[in-house]
């Protein structure tokens, strides 16, 4: 029976120095289902996976299912199931207000404008994601610092406030670079997107994510149309400071 520990700036502190494995075991040990790892199964969260399974089996692996995802996502999320043998709780969209969103602005509304991309990634992906984390003291999450401006001062460990309630945000792999995943995946073998062979350095949902040119950052593809916006257009509110999460 896992026996939490506090929520607090000092249990994150101490946090920054344990290794990704440490984490997984400490979450296990002191969070046991009320901690997870919430992954889009790009290739630093298939990494994070492969690293729980060894260190602390039976960590809850968690995604939102935007209902357009890539057929190389959901392809992706049936081998790591059957080859780590665990069940990925999907968190989904609301039938209604999706249905509502599409009758009202049609299918593609986020070419139309960033707000209405916006509105559109926040029924389909930050809603199922307030969800999960509702279910949630400890979330890990597979950010990196090399992977924009936006993400180069993410701390390893954080106490985050989400709708008034505090929980521990983990990014065990933020010290890691694009080579350091690519070298792990490799020996390993991890299951990764098919995509990447495809000149993807980002994976989110089909359509709004496009493969990149050698020269350009990691998530230069998402929303390309809206390429003249600085880079926190290439957020979708999930790990946007001042979101509330
Ligand atoms: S990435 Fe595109 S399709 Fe997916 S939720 Fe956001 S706007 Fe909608």
């Amino acid at each position: 029976m896992a026996v939490a520990t506090e929520i607090s700036e000092a249990v994150a502190h101490d946090l920054e120095d344990l290794s990704a494995e440490d984490l997984f075991r400490w979450a296990l040990e002191n969070h046991g289902p009320r901690a997870g790892i919430l992954t889009s199964f790009q290739d630093t969260g298939c990494a994070m996976i492969d690293l729980m399974a060894k260190a602390a089996p039976g960590l809850r692996v968690m995604t939102v299912d935007t209902w357009r995802l890539p057929d190389e996502t959901y392809a992706l999320m049936d081998e790591i199931e059957a080859r780590y043998a665990l069940k990925i709780e999907r968190f989904e969209p609301d039938r209604a207000k999706i249905d509502g969103m599409i009758a009202r602005h049609g299918e593609y509304l986020f070419f139309d404008t960033k707000a209405k991309q916006e509105y559109c990634c926040n029924l389909r992906k930050v809603e199922p994601n307030d969800r999960a984390l509702e279910s949630l003291d400890v979330w890990f999450t597979g950010l990196r610092r090399d992977q924009s401006e936006f993400r180069v001062n993410t701390p390893k460990a954080q106490v985050v406030d989400r709708h008034g309630r505090k929980l521990i945000k983990i990014a065990p792999l933020v010290d890691w670079t694009q080579q350091d995943v690519n070298a792990y995946i490799e020996e390993r073998g991890v299951p990764k997107s098919a995509l990447y062979d495809q000149g993807y350095t980002s994976i989110g949902c089909k359509i709004c994510t496009t493969p990149t040119l050698p020269h350009e950052p990691a998530r230069a593809g998402r929303w390309r149309w809206f390429n003249y916006l600085d880079d926190d257009s290439k957020e979708c509110g999930i790990h946007v400071a001042g979101s509330g999460i």
